[in-house]
């Protein structure tokens, strides 16, 4: 069974041909990637007009190589996985109709693909890992603590109430004059920096629910910048430390909240993961590891190459799905929002006011 996998939800365009291996893992046949980072760069941010166009442009021709390197044709795919969100809405339509097109004429099962989904299952594909698990998700759009049960069996233990991980990375990193995307950045400057000069706040810490707020240290790293300005590099280094650090921290607390709340959902968790693009900190994946081996866990964290979006992850995620015969068709629709886990509901109704 070889699946293609497309994505094209944010600015990356991409795809890649898997299939199942022999030992429950994947084997990547090939995995083509095109980064339109420099098309944003003077931006500071994704523009979604100008990622949509960049697919467009690139997306036949970078389909057409993952066949070639994978050394073969469309004919030889036994589906097309497509990410159908969520994502900016312009460049979701490229991919989807692009593999709707595909399908139609290749007449292959359809695969619409939860982006989000895609990251959880990664840790499937590159160490065969058996649900349940507790996954992390932190990506440059999202920031959430999912009980992973089984393909399509997700629950939601936490979230971000204002910006995502990556977000604050990335809106730091702007702040400091640092380039953009911001996260490799800011753990490049944090490497020299003193975590301890300045006192920032680990919002959350200590909550017994799940969830993550990180605007109000992005706020706090602002107004030390501006009492310390202007900065020099030394200055920047330890801004970085300092707001690297406290993210850290948060995040251990948060995972360390939500892994006590798992059992209670999910059972007894076979490992903690870590997704999307933020799980390529070293800072964070150590601090994550240790927690792990305290709480007796494996930790699994794709590598670097599969932590932002890819076409393998959606691959995978596709043949999840066609194993299981959750195939779509040419109604499947282009979601620019589409949360993939559940949210339990915080108490259950009582009877009495359910009735009549
Ligand atoms: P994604 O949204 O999954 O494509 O991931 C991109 C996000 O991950 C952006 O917000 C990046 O700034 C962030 N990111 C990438 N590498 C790192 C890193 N080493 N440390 C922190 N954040 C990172
Ligand atoms: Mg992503």
């Amino acid at each position: 069974m070889n699946v293609l996998g497309i994505e094209t939800t944010c600015d990356e365009t991409a795809a890649a041909i898997v299939a199942p291996g022999e030992d429950g893992r994947g084997v990547i046949r090939s995995n083509e990637v095109l980064s339109q980072i420099a098309e944003h760069a003077a931006y500071g941010g994704v523009v979604p007009e100008i990622a949509a166009r960049a697919h467009v442009e690139v997306l036949d021709r970078l389909i057409a190589r993952a066949l070639d390197r994978a050394g073969m044709a469309l004919k030889d795919v036994d589906g097309i996985a497509v990410a159908a969100g969520p994502g900016l809405i312009g460049g979701v339509l490229v991919g989807l109709v692009t593999a709707k097109t595909l399908a139609l004429v290749a007449r292959k099962p359809l695969l619409a693909v939860n982006h989000l989904e895609a990251h959880a299952l990664t840790a499937r594909l590159t160490d065969g890992l058996a649900f349940p698990y507790l996954l992390l998700l932190a990506s440059g759009g999202h920031t959430q603590l999912v009980a992973v049960k089984g393909v399509g069996d997700y629950v939601r233990l936490g979230g971000t109430i204002d910006d995502a991980i990556g977000e604050a990375f990335d809106k730091v990193a702007k702040l400091l004059g640092l380039a953009y995307p911001g996260g490799p950045e800011v753990e490049r400057m944090a490497e020299a920096g003193d975590p301890e000069r300045f006192a920032l706040p680990r919002p959350m810490l200590g909550r017994r629910d799940a969830n993550f707020s990180l605007s109000g240290l992005k706020t706090a790293l602002r107004i030390e910048a501006e009492r310390t300005a202007p900065l020099a590099e030394r200055d920047v280094a330890d801004l970085c430390a300092g707001f690297q650090a406290a993210v850290v921290d948060v995040v251990v607390d948060r995972v360390r909240v939500a892994l006590r709340t798992f059992s209670g959902v999910a059972g007894h968790p076979t490992a903690l993961v870590a997704a999307g693009g933020v799980s390529a900190n070293g800072a964070i994946r150590r601090a994550l590891a240790a927690l792990a081996g305290e709480a007796g866990l494996a930790f699994v964290a794709p590598p670097l190459a599969l932590c932002g979006d890819n076409g393998a992850m959606i691959a995978w995620a596709g043949i999840e799905r066609l194993r299981l015969g959750m195939t779509d068709d040419i109604t499947a629709p282009a979601r620019a929002r589409w949360p993939f886990a559940d949210v339990p509901p915080a108490e259950a109704p009582r009877a009495e006011a359910t009735a009549g």
